[in-house]
């Protein structure tokens, strides 16, 4: 469970590749604006590429009803902190049930679909490293914005 000094965009194109064929079935156009002169973070590496599957998973669900869509992958640097910003075009979290899509078995998918558990895991493994998670959700554009400390 040891933490190890990873660049954080091999964590993101492996993951990438891992779904390519889900982005490639659902008509999806992605765009990368890496920045690669972000240090290195010293993170438990499986547990972050988990963070990446189920968000950008999740982003690929909400375009699926549109049968295209347009997934942004972003990295920046924001004082002592990296982020990573994963938007989609798909239809936008409602205002009613934005307070509840970190709450362990809350989903909107059909059974079979969703266990509705990716998004408490995601918060408790960036919790585990000390970071923040939010979500911007208006029609039409989800961003959810993953922040890690650079110094552990
Ligand atoms: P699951 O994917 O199994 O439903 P999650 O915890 O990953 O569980 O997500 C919970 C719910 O949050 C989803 O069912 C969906 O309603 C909502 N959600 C998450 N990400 C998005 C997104 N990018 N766009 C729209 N809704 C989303
Ligand atoms: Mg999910």
């Amino acid at each position: 469970y040891d933490k190890q000094l990873t660049n954080i965009h091999d964590g993101i194109r492996n993951t990438i590749s891992i779904l390519q064929y889900k982005l490639r079935k659902g008509n999806i156009e992605l765009v990368e604006q890496y920045d690669t002169t972000l240090p290195p973070l010293r993170a438990l590496i499986g547990e972050l590429n988990q963070v990446w599957t189920n968000l950008i998973d999740n982003a690929l669900d909400a375009m699926e009803v549109n049968k295209r869509g347009r997934l942004i992958i972003k990295t920046e640097r924001d004082k002592d902190c990296l982020k990573v910003i994963i938007t989609d075009d798909g239809p936008g979290i409602p205002e009613d049930i934005i307070a509840k899509i970190y709450d362990p078995f809350f989903t909107t998918k059909d059974p079979g679909k969703g266990t509705g558990l990716g998004l408490d895991i995601v918060s408790q493994i960036i919790r585990q490293h000390k970071g923040y998670l939010n979500v911007e959700s208006k029609p039409g554009e989800t961003s959810f914005i993953v922040s890690l400390p650079i110094h552990g």
